[in-house]
């Protein structure tokens, strides 16, 4: 065999410059020590082998051979490239994972400065994720992750990196672009792909995202500012209503900071109850008697003005702060209705606004059942009031707790009734007692007759299915008369009474 090798260089290594670099390191240090190259066997396959070897020199001092030895290193070579592999790869996905992305990242950057060219740093997170993992299982979720990491790849360039940096989210590297059009038009690309539903276990998923884009060299440049403000543009993305991309604008920080103080506030505000409650009266529509008032929250941070919960709630449904907030809610309007109760021999019922999350935890029937035992409330004068989008969710354990709560004997509203999803299959479904319409439906009516019919319809669907009807945000007679002449059961809004301050409304209630 070595009488066939003529040519070491050609025929020997898979890389001819590798005998000449064997040569140098000898000829500068004597000796080549685990050097190690890819080699052409007999056969033509190609092994790893390593080399250690010494020159060996005559007695007048000139180099006569080499000696050493070669040893065939193919198997523990493999076996490092696959570990590195495993090590810079996602395994579900076989996509490289983030500990890549940074060497990735300011290659790119190095590339773009060179070429005078921009480059798109573009954070991806899938819409709902949670939601499909949670109730379809892991084994969807995995599945729907492998799809859609496949859906990108094959949308993207061919120069075009895809990472998954873990969970739902993504990082795409756009490079060699040269105006905010070519990024547009990948990403409007990669959305309509995206929007076409897969299919898995024979179930139909449409999968949609959000995505922020920053730009190498305006948004930053440098790979942790770049991803920084990528995600910060993902972030707005989500809240203009998912399904979207967003760029990143230096503005975009200060909201994101005001965000942030809100919620360094807001924590300060937990810890030391800054919260009070207002009660907005309901009315029977029939008699005009009160029928019972609905418990609203507001924030008195020390020397400043009230804060309503359109500003927080949101806040602290995303931060998790909702879950201390709604149960201090439950407890303080339970006490009040239990109080007003002993002072005036009356049953008023009171209504508390459950967030979804605050719904979703795992202990929430035991926390409704506590709030009665220490205030003594009867469990019928407890309303608690949902929104149809907690409806979606329906998870068997979702219309379990359902069912808990009614076991209990509180009942259940539908709030902002109309606004949400409105598939109406699950009002007969779901152990409701009561819709609640929503104040769009009712402002609307001045303005146009067939929202008189809708109106009226909602009130007819809720009463045929045995539920009472409330109407939200009563502004005007025109309204009151309305309302009344379809048969609507209680209303609340202006027109009556606004949400009061607690002695406000203790006087309300004492008057009556
Ligand atoms: P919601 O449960 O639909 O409450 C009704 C909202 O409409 C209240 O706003 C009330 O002040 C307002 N409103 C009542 N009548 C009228 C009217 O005639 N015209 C107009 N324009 N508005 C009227 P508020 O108090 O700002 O509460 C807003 C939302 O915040 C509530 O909507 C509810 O979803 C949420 N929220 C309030 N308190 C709590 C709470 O304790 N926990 C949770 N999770 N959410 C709460
Ligand atoms: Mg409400
Ligand atoms: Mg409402």
């Amino acid at each position: 065999m070595i009488q066939a090798l003529n040519n070491i260089q050609h025929q020997l290594y898979v890389l001819p410059t590798r005998r000449d670099e064997f040569v140098k390191e000898i000829a500068t240090k004597g000796k080549v020590q685990n050097f190690q190259s890819q080699i052409y066997r007999k056969d033509k396959s190609i092994i790893w082998i390593s080399e250690n070897a010494r020159l060996v020199y005559d007695k007048d001092n000139q180099p006569i051979y080499y000696e050493g030895t070669v040893e065939d290193i193919n198997d523990l070579k493999n076996h490092a490239v696959e570990i590195e592999h495993q090590a810079t790869h996602d395994h579900l996905t076989g996509l490289p994972n983030r500990y890549i992305l940074n060497d990735r990242l300011q290659q790119s950057i190095n590339f773009a400065h060179r070429y005078q060219s921009m480059l798109a740093v573009v954070f991806v997170d899938l819409d709902q994720f949670k939601l499909i993992n949670d109730s379809m299982g892991h084994s969807v979720g995995d599945q729907l992750l492998v799809s859609v990491s496949q859906l990108i790849s094959n949308n993207v360039r061919e120069i075009d990196t895809v990472v998954r940096l873990g969970g739902d989210e993504f990082v795409i590297l756009i490079p060699n672009v040269h105006n905010q059009e070519d990024i547009e038009h990948s990403l409007a690309r990669l959305l309509h792909h995206l929007s076409i539903p897969l299919t898995i276990n024979n179930f139909n998923f449409t999968v949609t995202c959000s995505m922020g884009v920053s730009v190498y060299p305006n948004d930053g440049k440098d790979p942790d500012t770049l991803l920084k403000n990528a995600d910060s543009a993902m972030f707005k993305a989500k809240h203009a209503g998912r399904n979207n991309y967003q760029f990143f604008t230096p503005e975009l920080n200060d909201i994101l900071t005001d965000r942030f103080n809100l919620e360094y506030k807001l924590r300060h505000g937990v810890e030391h109850d800054e919260f009070i409650l207002h009660y907005q009266p309901k009315y029977n529509l029939m008699t005009g008697d009160i029928c019972g008032a609905e418990a609203l929250i507001r924030w008195q941070p020390q020397d400043e003005a009230l804060i309503y919960p359109l500003t927080f709630i949101q806040i602290a449904e995303e931060t998790g702060l909702i879950v201390k907030i709604g149960q201090w809610v439950l407890e303080t309007a339970c006490r009040k209705a239990k109080q007003l109760h002993t002072l005036t021999g009356r049953n008023l019922p009171i209504a508390v606004n459950v967030s979804p999350k605050q719904f979703r935890q795992s202990n929430f029937v035991q926390i409704v059942k506590d709030a009665l035992t220490h205030s003594g409330l009867a469990p019928a004068s407890l309303e608690l009031e949902i929104t149809e989008n907690i409806m979606i969710d329906d998870t068997p354990k979702f219309i379990e707790t359902l069912h808990q709560l009614k076991l209990i004997g509180v009942k259940l509203s539908l709030d902002d009734f109309g606004t949400g999803y409105s598939s109406l299959s699950y009002l007969k479904d779901f152990p409701i007692d009561q819709l609640k319409i929503d104040r769009t439906f009712i402002s609307a009516i001045e303005e146009d007759n067939a929202n008189m019919s809708i109106l009226k319809a909602i009130v007819f669907l809720g009463q045929s299915l045995g539920l009472g009807v409330v109407a939200e945000g009563v502004e005007t007679q025109f309204q009151h008369d309305f309302l009344l002449s379809v048969g609507c059961d209680e209303v609340q809004g202006y027109f009556f009474s606004k949400p009061l301050a607690e002695h406000h409304f203790d006087a309300l209630i004492l008057q009556h």
